[in-house]
């Protein structure tokens, strides 16, 4: 009887602290899924930081800000990438904004946002750039207003 009631409890014990364990893993998932939005997030926040500070003095930069590099296995995009050495596509760049708005800001937000992206990298805004970095600028303003024109 004792022996009985001693596996019992040993069982209970167990049980408890495989439901202890299943609830911390969980919780340990969702801050991680939380720390990489978060992350995201705030590298496209940096991100707009940097370039509006470029914009101001546009005629005297040496680069173009890009935002942090997300790996993409599309073939056109990796061309692009490699080509240009530039750190972005639109599923990186997507994936960014995405995040930045779900914490920050709204859908009406990011469609004023993306309709102004236009104008901001036009490569006729960049022709007084420092000459010995100019086309290489254009070609990175290019590109990002390509990207930028087809996010959603
Ligand atoms: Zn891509």
């Amino acid at each position: 009887m004792e022996a009985k009631k001693r596996l019992e409890t040993q069982k209970k014990v167990r049980e408890e602290m495989e439901a202890k364990k299943k609830l911390e893993r969980q919780d340990a998932e969702e801050k991680a899924r939380k720390a990489e939005m978060i992350t995201d997030a705030d590298d496209f926040k940096l991100w707009m930081l940097k370039t509006e500070l470029a914009m101001c003095q546009r005629d005297h930069i040496r680069t173009i800000p890009q935002p942090k590099a997300i790996a993409c296995n599309d073939p056109v995009c990796k061309d692009t990438m490699g080509a240009l050495r530039v750190s972005f596509c639109r599923h990186g760049m997507q994936k960014l904004l995405n995040a930045y708005v779900k914490i920050h800001k709204s859908e009406d937000w990011k469609e004023r946002f993306l309709c102004e992206q236009k104008r901001v990298w036009h490569p006729d805004r960049f022709t007084r750039c420092p000459e010995d970095v100019r086309s290489h600028i254009q070609q990175v303003a290019e590109e990002l207003m390509k990207v930028m024109a087809e996010l959603k």
